[in-house]
């Protein structure tokens, strides 16, 4: 009986890492301006309009796509701040 919840454990831990990692991949994290370039995190309370936005899931992502340039306050809260 121990041995078969042990099973169950390890299963539902594994369906648990799986989602997450899937929803990371195709999440949309960050937020590009294409009118300033700038890169915000999905996070930031001041987003560009709706109509300016590009979705981006990952930093490296949103790098190759020519948007480096972070904006001071995502900086601030999002990429140091992690708490
Ligand atoms: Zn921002």
């Amino acid at each position: 009986m121990k041995k078969f919840m042990k099973e169950l454990v390890t299963a539902f831990l594994l369906v648990c890492i799986i989602s997450v990692s899937v929803l990371a991949a195709g999440g949309q994290n960050y937020v590009g301006n294409l009118r300033s370039r700038k890169l915000h995190s999905i996070t930031c309370t001041r987003l560009p309009y709706e109509k300016n936005r590009i979705y981006f899931s990952t930093l490296e992502e949103a790098f190759k796509a020519g948007y480096t340039d972070i904006h001071k306050e995502c900086l601030k809260s999002e990429f140091k701040g992690k708490k």
